[in-house]
């Protein structure tokens, strides 16, 4: 891969180090809410933070921002641990926003006490009403002037459980003329009697997301925290939040904003594939088809080709689309490297070589990958009787059509020279065999001249006494269109074709195959043995060109 430039937040590091900034306490952290599976926006996320603490040699902590106990789980905090670690990445400290409770409710009386905050008392509706608008100013609340003993005691009130969600509300005091809406009075706690996975019932209350945010990121000590640039109008709260709370010790934590990934038929929002798997459109977060992590790898998709693809895409901060074929071209690129051949025939047609006298058949060799030679080779049988695909046979060829027809030359991959000869079919008129002769001193690799003669094509096979039953997934893009949802609901924009499953005939080699192994079908893409435990089963991740391209 051609090595690139720093990127824009490397630059800002280093320019902070030049200003005098100690790289020894650099810091990064990766901060999801446990609400859902980690999915490919993530992971650009991921490698940010990740590569910026082994480039720096900082550490880099991982983060649940735990403030929506309604949402949160914590299938989903073990499901994203193991996600980052299967990616190859250690995190520093394991946090949690939840940890950090205590102190922020500390904080929020010493504003209320420093009187940059107060209880406003109104519903939800009344403060929306009064926010303005982006060119017109909000207008006060009727209680921002309350005495800040009268907010003390409320506050507490809420601590208690003395009142019902919606009474009452924590407002930071800024500016309600402010051009940026969200310096309006922001609310920074809430009246919520949930359950937290973490907390338990401890709490009444829970703070929002943006007094969290900074003030656990100054807890941690994080230098540089990244976020998507959606949250750069939050820059000026969360600069406002650490000053509120001032003096600092240490660090004062810096908000920087990059662009999201945004990849083509891809969704990359939890909420909305959340929405998939809870209407049962994918079999779970981690359907082969889902743009989760989970998903990926189940689609046979390796952590090193994820990063690789997080490499490619970069780190900027203009807003842009990355082909979904980018991924693909990835994956394809390290599979290509990494994955023993093997051959499997999906739509078996069987062949029949009169010539072949060899009752035991015989041993071929086979190259497990020809792209690393130190692989070296292993063993296949060859047979009188063999499945090919039967897209590979024509009685009456197409022009152009280079495999096997009557009277024309193949190659079987590895091993002979055969011609078709006859055809045998049913009372349908449907083929049910093709006989075939094969050339003896044709042997794959004897380097005679029968075996240097050009012939039509190469295919695959297996042999038809040796074959096992596999069962095959193939997977194509969850869906149809390049933005869903755009026009239509998500639903509408399904691909239907998404999944089909087939009944293979594969090699006996590959009842030895791990679960989650990787293997190259030969000619016909890139596979993944599943984790069923009641048959042999291997999921589709990719073919072997881009089917997609116009
Ligand atoms: P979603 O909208 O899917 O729920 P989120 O931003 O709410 O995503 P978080 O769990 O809060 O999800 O995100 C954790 C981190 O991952 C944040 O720093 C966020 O900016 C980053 N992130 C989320 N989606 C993307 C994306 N598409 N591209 C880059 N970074 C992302
Ligand atoms: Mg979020």
């Amino acid at each position: 891969m051609k090595k690139k430039g720093p990127n824009f937040i490397e630059q800002i590091i280093e320019g902070d180090i030049a200003k005098g900034f100690d790289e020894k306490n650099l810091r990064f952290r990766f901060p999801p809410e446990p609400n859902g599976y980690l999915h490919i926006g993530h992971l650009k996320a991921i490698c940010l933070n990740f590569n910026l603490g082994k480039k720096y040699n900082s550490p880099v902590n991982l983060r649940f921002d735990d403030t929506n106990p309604e949402k949160e789980a914590k299938e989903y905090v073990d499901a994203i641990k193991y996600d980052i670690n299967w990616l190859g990445f250690d995190w520093d400290k394991e946090c949690y926003a939840s940890d950090y409770f205590d102190q922020l409710y500390e904080w929020a009386i010493i504003l209320i006490e420093k009187n940059k905050a107060y209880i406003d008392s109104q519903t939800s509706d009344q403060i929306a009403s009064q926010k303005g608008t982006p060119t017109q100013p909000g207008q006060n609340s009727p209680f921002r002037d309350r005495p800040k003993e009268e907010s003390l005691s409320i506050f507490e009130g809420m601590y208690k459980g003395v009142y019902d969600q919606g009474e009452h509300v924590l407002r930071a005091k800024i500016d309600m003329a402010s051009p940026n809406m969200l310096m309006r009075d922001p609310v920074i706690y809430r009246v919520m009697k949930v359950s937290h996975h973490r907390t338990g019932e401890n709490w009444n209350i829970y703070p929002m997301y943006d007094w969290t945010h900074g003030e656990s990121d100054y807890i941690e000590q994080v230098s540089h925290s990244l976020c998507t640039l959606e949250f750069e109008p939050h820059r000026e709260l969360y600069d406002w939040f650490l000053d509120a709370i001032s003096p600092l010790k240490g660090v004062r934590p810096k908000q920087r904003e990059f662009s999201r990934l945004n990849l083509s038929y891809t969704i990359t929002s939890k909420r909305k594939l959340a929405q998939l798997v809870d209407k049962k459109m994918v079999s779970g977060w981690d359907d082969p088809r889902m743009p989760t992590i989970s998903g990926l790898r189940k689609r046979g998709y390796t952590p090193q080709s994820l990063k690789n693809f997080a490499v490619t895409v970069g780190v900027s901060k203009r807003e842009n689309v990355i082909d979904a074929s980018l991924l693909e071209f990835c994956v394809r690129a390290h599979l290509n490297e990494i994955a023993p051949r093997a051959m499997a025939v999906i739509n078996p047609l069987k062949i029949k070589i009169a010539n072949y006298i060899k009752k035991e058949g015989e041993v071929i060799n086979f190259e497990i990958n020809p792209q690393n030679k130190e692989e070296g080779k292993r063993e296949i049988k060859f047979t009188k009787e063999l499945f090919i695909e039967k897209e590979d046979f024509q009685e009456n060829p197409e022009d152009g059509f280079f495999r096997l027809s009557p009277g024309e030359e193949v190659r079987l991959k590895n091993a002979y020279i055969i011609k078709a000869v006859d055809v045998i079919k049913d009372e349908k008129g449907s083929i049910t065999e093709v006989l075939c002769e094969y050339d003896p001193k044709s042997k794959s690799g004897s380097n005679t001249p029968e075996s240097n003669r050009k012939v039509k094509g190469t295919i695959h096979w297996v042999s038809a006494k040796e074959a096992v039953r596999a069962k095959i997934n193939i997977y194509d893009r969850l869906f149809k269109v390049e933005e869903p949802g755009k026009n239509t609901t998500i639903e509408n924009d399904i691909n239907e074709n998404s999944l089909v499953t087939k009944e293979a005939f594969v090699e006996p080699y590959l009842l030895n195959a791990n679960d989650g192994q990787q293997y190259q079908f030969q000619r016909l893409g890139y596979f993944v043995k599943t984790d069923n435990q009641k048959t042999l089963e291997f999921n589709k991740t990719v073919g072997l060109r881009d089917g997609w391209k116009k």
